[in-house]
């Protein structure tokens, strides 16, 4: 009978482990799944750009069935798993309750927004980690000028033209560059908005934004937000949100209607349901070659790779790796290679990978970037990052759409309508 192998989750880590095992496994021998919410991989480094209207929201992600030629895809949700009978269960997307036998389980969870107990926050921010954040976000800025556009009152205006965001990693930094730069495009088409002028506000608790980068990078991204007249609040924390203002932990009150929050991730709380042995953040401890220790009894194998998992960082001896996409993708290649040399009777090689290059983008043609030790910066750095983002992306269809994206975003100008209701269809009757 062919082995059972199993991924539960299909974003960067899940779909590369999946892609190595159909080469790796002979498909006479291995039966792969693959279980998603969603069938696509979002390709999340680009959210900020389908939030700042550069890119299509539909191209930024990569349709599962087109890239994967023999994996069985399962669309639904994963609700937990018997680890000791070797079962993981799934809520199908035809609300059917499912379970899925599996001799080896890869879990790629992922991550989920990392919030805090601050008052109004679940209420009123949004977040940016899934394609309707993105679009709700490109929405809610339009929608916010076209209300500031209607008000005679400047401080009621000034609410909708106030936009503040919480935590500056590089999901931060470009979310806000690039809904910055959309928004400095789009306000010519609003008079009295343009008269008044917008306010950015980026908070971040930390010393310097983008710990991700070396200090230097940091305070070229620093001064290039500053020099668009971006405030950068730096060593400050966010005390409450209403609907209609920020307040800091200072007490300084900052009208906004929009507050984005992107301070950091947590494991996918679904992996608490696995009955596997979890770290102090709730990711899932594994050995150096990814495989989670199990009871001895246990029959089947388990591994975990990428945000949900803690892999020991052989570039950082005691630490775990950081919860990127570079780290997931070649867990997963690697995961792949292990699965197949246990199945095979072959050796396991533990996960060795140290971060090669980071790139930023900031909006206005202008990037950061490390590749290979040498750091770039303004143009030369954006081009090294869209070129990166092109190589990266699976499939030729899907690098041709971001190229047309990107030209014609150059060429015309940015797409300045809100199609706040697109997919939920007007019920009949009531249009
Ligand atoms: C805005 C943004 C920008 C980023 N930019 C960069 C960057 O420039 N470079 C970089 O290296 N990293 C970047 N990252 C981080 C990167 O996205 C993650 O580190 C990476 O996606 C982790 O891969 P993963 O496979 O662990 O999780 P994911 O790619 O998130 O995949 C998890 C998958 O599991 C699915 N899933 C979750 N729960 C369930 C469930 N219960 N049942 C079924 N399926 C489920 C999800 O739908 C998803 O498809 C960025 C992240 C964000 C949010």
């Amino acid at each position: 009978m062919a082995w059972q192998v199993v991924i539960a989750g299909g974003g960067f880590g899940g779909f590369y482990a999946a892609r190595a095992l159909e080469r790796l496994l002979p498909s006479q021998s291995a039966h792969v799944t693959l279980v998603n919410e969603a069938n696509f991989l979002l390709y999340t480094p680009l959210l900020p750009g389908a939030a700042g209207a550069t890119l299509d929201p539909r191209h930024v992600v990569v349709p599962l069935r087109s890239q994967l030629r023999c994996t069985d895809l399962v669309i639904g949700r994963v609700t937990g798993a018997r680890p000791a009978d070797g079962i993981l269960g799934v809520h199908r997307v035809d609300g059917e309750e499912i379970e899925i036998r599996y001799d080896q389980l890869i879990v790629a969870l992922g991550s989920v927004s990392r919030t805090l107990p601050i008052p109004g926050l679940a209420e009123h921010a949004t977040g940016l980690k899934s394609l309707s954040d993105a679009t709700a976000l490109r929405n809610q800025l339009l929608t916010c000028l076209d209300i500031a556009e209607s008000l005679e009152d400047p401080a009621r205006r000034a609410e909708y033209l106030g936009f503040v965001f919480v935590g500056a990693g590089y999901a931060g930094v470009e979310g806000l560059a690039e809904l910055q730069d959309f928004a400095v495009q789009a306000i010519q088409m609003y008079p009295r908005c343009r008269a008044q002028g917008m306010r950015w506000v980026l908070v971040e608790a930390r010393e310097r934004i983008m710990q991700e980068v070396p200090a230097s990078l940091s305070r070229f991204a620093e001064h290039e937000l500053r020099g668009r007249g971006i405030e950068v609040r730096t060593a400050t924390t966010l005390g409450e949100v209403t609907e209609r203002d920020a307040t800091l932990a200072g007490g300084e009150r900052i009208p906004a209607r929009t507050v984005v929050w992107t301070a950091g991730v947590k494991p996918s709380p679904v992996v608490a349901n696995l009955g596997l042995p979890l770290d102090q953040e709730g990711r899932l401890v594994v050995e150096p070659t990814m495989r989670v220790q199990q009871d001895p009894g246990a029959s089947a194998g388990v591994w975990a790779i990428g945000d949900c998992a803690a892999v020991p960082d052989a570039s950082r001896p005691g630490r775990s790796c950081p919860p990127t996409a570079q780290h997931a993708i070649r867990q997963g290649r690697l995961v792949a290679r292990n699965v197949a040399a246990t199945l095979g009777g072959g050796r396991t090689r533990p996960f060795r990978y140290k971060t090669k290059g980071v790139v930023a983008e900031l909006g206005h043609n202008k990037a950061v970037a490390i590749t290979l030790g040498i750091r770039w910066r303004g143009f030369p750095a954006w081009l090294i990052a869209r070129t990166y983002h092109l190589l990266l992306m699976p499939g030729f269809g899907r690098r041709l759409r971001l190229l047309v994206d990107w030209n014609v975003a150059l060429l015309f100008g940015r797409d300045s309508s809100a199609p706040g209701r697109l997919g939920s269809p007007t019920p009949l009757g009531e249009e």
